[in-house]
């Protein structure tokens, strides 16, 4: 293979990476992540030059910022390597738990020998659905409701891998106030450094945005459901 056809493949399989729509809004910060290690690694075999390096990162960050949009705009997103409480909604009652796409009941009902688990969750091109190893009954998840049998369940995050690390979704209103703030201005200011530390950490808190004032700062002053806060608890299990 010669030097051009070994640049034309390599730039291929960049280009597939910031093509993939799933990876991009599943990840956004690996995916941008990726790109750039990607065209690192380009520049150290020579195949690309400074400027084209510069360009693919210009482009992964335009990826970057698209996703995070994408991502304000819907009301959440399934994520494969978040653990999750599955409650339904008209009585709050906690079905089980979803936890890196392994389902199972709370209760210890007996799954049958050939079981490891009670359902797993499948992901693809047809959308995402968990599906029950005993009984076989599929369920269907958009955004994060589940919908099964006839029954809503809404799925709640209590742990993400942020960065190889296991957090805890944050519970402290006046941080979630700080981190909102932080990446307001560094969103403005473009700062992506900034930004991506913290929005992964602002979608899994227990709190988001007030659906009613948008936090925004004329609406958010005689706002009823969000006392002025600009946000408000998401939905939690009872205990
Ligand atoms: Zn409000």
């Amino acid at each position: 293979m010669n030097f051009d056809e070994a640049k034309t493949l390599r730039l291929q399989r960049w280009r597939t990476t910031i093509d993939d729509q799933d990876f991009r809004i599943q990840n956004p910060e690996g995916h941008r992540e990726t790109l750039y290690e990607m065209a690192a690694t380009l520049l150290n075999e020579g195949l690309i030059d400074l400027l084209e390096q510069f360009d693919m990162n210009e482009m992964a960050d335009a990826a970057y910022w698209h996703a995070v949009e994408e991502l304000q705009d819907s009301t959440g997103h399934y994520r494969g390597a978040s653990t999750y409480d599955v409650v339904q909604i008209d009585n709050g009652n906690l079905l089980g738990t979803i936890s890196r796409s392994i389902f199972n009941f709370k209760s210890d009902e007996p799954r049958g020998a050939s079981f490891a688990y009670d359902g797993k969750v499948y992901s693809d091109a047809g959308g995402v659905r968990l599906t029950l190893g005993l009984s076989r009954k599929i369920g269907r998840i958009s955004g994060l409701v589940l919908e099964m049998n006839g029954r809503r369940y809404q799925l709640i995050e209590t742990e993400r891998m942020i960065a190889g690390v296991t957090h805890r979704p944050l519970s402290d209103a006046d941080a979630y106030r700080a981190l909102i703030d932080a990446a307001q201005v560094a969103h403005e200011e473009r700062d992506l450094r900034t930004f991506e530390r913290v929005r992964p950490h602002i979608e899994s808190a227990a709190f988001c945005i007030c659906p009613d004032c948008l936090d925004r700062f004329d609406t958010r002053e005689d706002c009823p459901a969000c006392a002025g806060k600009g946000f408000v608890q998401k939905l939690t299990a009872h205990p």
